[in-house]
């Protein structure tokens, strides 16, 4: 360790998932960074696969992606939206990358001799992650978030871990804090303390006592609740927290865990002074936030629109670039499969009172002919319209099949034998023969052309967005596209790769071929989303 002493904030979750542990984790974040502390966050993620990269988003959620290219949990997106912390590949880990390390090192005979077992190589390995990152930042806090709930077999090893590292440096560098549920019984309008206490005696098993019991419950905590839940699971009445659900925004979620003490009694765990919070810029988004003065709807059209978290960040985005503009937002969320059934040739019908339209990333053939239909529509009718990844892939087929009159122009993705490739695999690409890990990931640097609206959103020469793709505009056919009317805009120099189009006589066409959302926080909204809702208000005359 350096000078500083960083101090370890373990954050477990019992009763059932889905109770807001990301979120709750990256609050905290905030809130410690308003006390003035520097801190990082790591997720523990208890599958087998080396990263959700080879998952389906229905499986997953959304694959976030780091500035150095990892493909993680979508809980990093909310520890980048609401602290400062640098997020690398480090910062996400898996049971998978914690074998497969320990594994390799077995065939390299650095275990000579000895048998290979879960404790104490599997937690050795674990632990080295989480000193590591403490060591190279020369942090105040670690946030260490374990994936999953308590009792889940995946879930020992990590817990065994955290087990000993209190153990190795005691209570005054090391807290846990353990979320559950505290339901409510509808009808007798009871709030029940059982499952948080089975939670916690499971806990207990492994060797692990909780610091702070964060309660979530539809309303809050009595305090004769309170003193039962403090009694039977053994921590003082001040650490019950009650985490009340919200009715607004996930953003409310930081200042109602302030309310309630979270970081005042952390703070005290560890024996730190507890000054006034100072968050002058997430003050003025909450006030933006919850004082619209505007209202915007934006249709999201893509493929994975059932669930929620798919397009997480897209939605946080649109969410930071409404609150920007002192507007309200309304996502409609369109199934473009459903495009295809049944509003083909009517979709004036399906956008009525729609300001504006984003098409998202994606993979494989399912609902293409629907964005593709979308963004012809949004192109003749100058409805703005934004497309990020594969939204820019479908554009690029859009128009060179209706204006350039390239019949059956297509992405090598969706028809390998189309006559027009005009989105096709980099050779370098096409000698791949793996799934995981292999695309083309991370920031890469974008240089814009003079001249372009992009250049003016952005304000600057270029940028460094983040890519999670494998096919490209085709350059071969950049002459043609340039010949009828397509700005490209922007250009990765390296190998002349096209990162942004955009058209001159519509009002707001842009599209990306990087992912601008995983960079936009509440504090900070992305130029191009907060542009885009502005472009979306003007269409609707507001
Ligand atoms: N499927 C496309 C590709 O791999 C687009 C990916 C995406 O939208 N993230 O290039």
């Amino acid at each position: 360790m350096k000078d500083k002493k960083t101090k370890f904030i373990f954050v477990t979750g019992g009763v059932c998932s889905s109770l807001g542990k990301g979120i709750s984790t990256a609050s905290l974040g905030l809130l410690l960074e308003g006390h003035g502390y520097k801190l990082s966050i790591i997720k523990m993620d208890p599958y087998i696969n080396i990263d959700p990269g080879t998952m389906s988003p229905f499986q997953h959620g959304e694959v976030y992606v780091t500035e150095d290219g990892a493909e993680t949990d979508l809980d990093l997106g909310y520890y980048e939206r609401l602290t400062n912390a640098k997020l690398t590949r480090k910062n996400s880990v898996s049971t998978g990358q914690i074998y497969y390390e320990v594994i390799m090192r077995e065939r390299r005979g650095d275990y000579l001799g000895r048998t290979v077992q879960v404790i104490p190589h599997i937690t050795n390995e674990i632990k080295k992650r989480i000193y590591d990152v403490a060591n190279e930042d020369d942090l105040d806090f670690l946030l260490v978030e374990i994936g999953g709930t308590v009792g889940d077999i995946e879930s020992i090893p990590f817990l065994e871990a955290i087990r000993q590292i209190r153990q190795e440096l005691g209570k005054t560098r090391v807290l846990n804090v353990h979320l559950t549920l505290v339901p409510t019984i509808t009808v007798a309008g009871e709030q029940k303390t059982k499952p948080t206490q089975h939670s916690v005696k499971e806990l207990m098993e492994l060797g692990i006592l909780p610091d702070i019991l964060l309660c979530r419950s539809s309303r809050p905590l009595t305090d004769d609740l309170k003193s039962k839940i403090a009694l039977f699971c053994n921590v003082s009445e001040r650490n019950v927290i009650s985490a009340v659900d919200i009715s607004h925004s996930i953003y409310e979620i930081p200042y109602m865990l302030h309310e309630n003490k979270y970081d005042e009694v952390v703070l005290e765990h560890f024996g730190l002074p507890v000054k006034p919070l100072h968050l002058p810029e997430w003050d003025a988004f909450i006030k933006s936030l919850m004082n619209p003065r505007k209202k915007v709807t934006i249709a999201v059209v893509g493929k994975y629109i059932s669930l929620q978290d798919s397009y997480r960040s897209i939605y946080e985005a649109l969410t930071h670039g409404a609150v920007a503009n002192n507007a309200e937002l309304e996502i409609v969320r369109v199934e473009s499969e459903e495009i295809e059934r049944k509003y083909m040739g009517k979709l004036d019908e399906l956008f009525k009172g729609v300001s504006g339209i984003l098409v998202p990333g994606g993979f494989g053939n399912r609902g293409i002919e629907g964005k593709i239909a979308t963004i012809e529509y949004a192109r003749v009718n100058k409805i703005p319209l934004f497309g990020i990844c594969l939204g820019l892939q479908c554009a690029v087929i859009e128009f060179a099949r209706h204006v350039c009159g390239m019949e059956n122009a297509n992405s090598t993705e969706f028809d390998p034998t189309t006559p027009y490739p005009v989105i096709s695999l980099l050779e370098e690409q096409e000698m791949i023969d793996k799934l995981g890990g292999t695309m083309r990931l991370g920031a890469y640097l974008c240089v814009f052309k003079d001249g372009t609206k992009i250049k003016s959103i952005y304000n600057t020469d270029s940028a460094m967005e983040r890519h999670r793709h494998r096919f490209e505009f085709t350059l071969k056919f950049k002459q043609i596209f340039e010949d009828h009317g397509m700005v490209l805009s922007g250009f990765y120099p390296e190998n002349n790769l096209v990162e942004t189009i955009e058209y001159k006589d519509h009002p707001w066409f842009i599209c990306t071929q990087f992912h601008p959302e995983f960079k936009s926080k509440p504090v900070k909204p992305h130029p191009l989303f907060k542009d885009f809702i502005r472009a979306s208000l003007e269409n609707t005359g507001q």
